[in-house]
């Protein structure tokens, strides 16, 4: 499979832009707003919520941090409008974080206030180790003026333990993830199991101290594991929810996941910036060409 994935990502370079947006569509909910609202309301129908990310990162210049950021906080206003349950993720480098605190803190609390008007959610994604800590005094400053404010942790990452030892509480909101940047061995497990143990002794230790947690994996072995737990230990099915990434092949499962009563919240990342979004991502993780041939074979085979 190591070699399937390598090949596939030599070659995307190469390839027709159509063919990798027949490969990435279905991980990505439209271009326009418009097209993604369209997507919001269809998985809401089916019993999704959903969390919505303007595709991108790294922007290098103020202009684009401010197009995205007003464009982040009128998505508050469409939300409310056609009154979708949905709220916002984030990435801090998409609004500005790479072109100094001031820019990003600056359009960070025009969120939090945009989040703040509508009585709505706002999270944090986490990126990549040098930005963790900022990212964690970014939210906690966005946290001082609205407390309606997440953010994520990585179980790859060593220091999530000592960071959620320090953040968690009842008013904490918290989404685990595996992570998903290459990261040394320094400072990040890479042994699947080690990661897959981190995230159970994450998500376990948030739950008792009384934060929400976002389950955010699409690893059946973690879903039920911890989902077991919860029942044993009686976690009101207010303090958590499961989240998935849009496209992700795992109906049956959700379903059975909402008729029990959970919430399912569905990420979905949507705009023009899909292409540079797809390669990179296939770059930075091989494993996703595996997930993406896989898909292709489900669908064919109509399963
Ligand atoms: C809602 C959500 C938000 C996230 N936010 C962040 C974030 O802020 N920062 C960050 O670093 N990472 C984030 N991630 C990514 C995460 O860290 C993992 O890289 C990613 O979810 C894959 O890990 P996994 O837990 O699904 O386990 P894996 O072991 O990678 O996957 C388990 C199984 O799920 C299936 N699968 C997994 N991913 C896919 C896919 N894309 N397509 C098809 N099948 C798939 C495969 O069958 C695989 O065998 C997020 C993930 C989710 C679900």
């Amino acid at each position: 499979m190591k070699l399937i994935n390598y090949l596939i990502i030599q070659i995307i370079p190469f390839l027709p832009k159509v063919f990798v947006r027949l490969v990435a569509s279905p991980y990505i909910a439209g271009i326009t707003d418009d097209e993604m609202l369209v997507n919001v309301q269809k998985l809401n129908n089916k019993g999704y919520e959903v969390a919505i990310d303007i595709l991108g990162e790294h922007v290098t210049t103020q202009e684009e941090a401010t197009e995205i950021t007003e464009r982040y906080a009128n998505l508050y206003d469409r939300i409310s409008s056609k009154q979708l349950d949905a709220n916002l993720s984030i990435k801090l480098s998409h609004i500005g974080q790479d072109l100094g605190y001031d820019v990003v803190k600056s359009n960070l609390m025009i969120l939090v206030n945009a989040a703040k008007k509508h009585n709505n959610f706002l999270r944090l994604d986490m990126e990549n180790s040098p930005y963790t800590s900022e990212t964690i005094n970014l939210y906690k400053k966005a946290f001082e003026n609205y407390s309606n404010v997440g953010i994520v942790l990585q179980a790859y990452m060593h220091r999530s333990k000592d960071d959620l030892d320090k953040l968690a509480n009842e008013k904490f909101n918290v989404r685990i993830c595996k992570g998903i940047y290459i990261e040394s061995e320094d400072i990040a497990y890479r042994d699947y199991q080690k990661i897959r143990d981190n995230y159970i002794i994450l998500t376990k230790e948030a739950l008792i101290k009384g934060a929400y947690v976002g389950i955010a994996t699409h690893d059946e072995y973690l879903i039920d594991k911890l989902y077991l737990w919860i029942k044993e230990n009686q976690i009101p099915t207010t303090q958590y929810e499961f989240q998935i990434l849009h496209g992700v092949p795992m109906e049956k499962k959700l379903q059975q996941l909402i008729k029990e009563g959970n919430k399912v919240r569905v990420y979905v990342p949507y705009g023009d910036n899909w292409y540079d979004y797809s390669v990179r991502r296939l770059k930075e993780n091989p494993k996703m060409a595996g997930y993406i041939i896989k898909n292709i074979f489900i669908k064919i085979l109509g399963r």
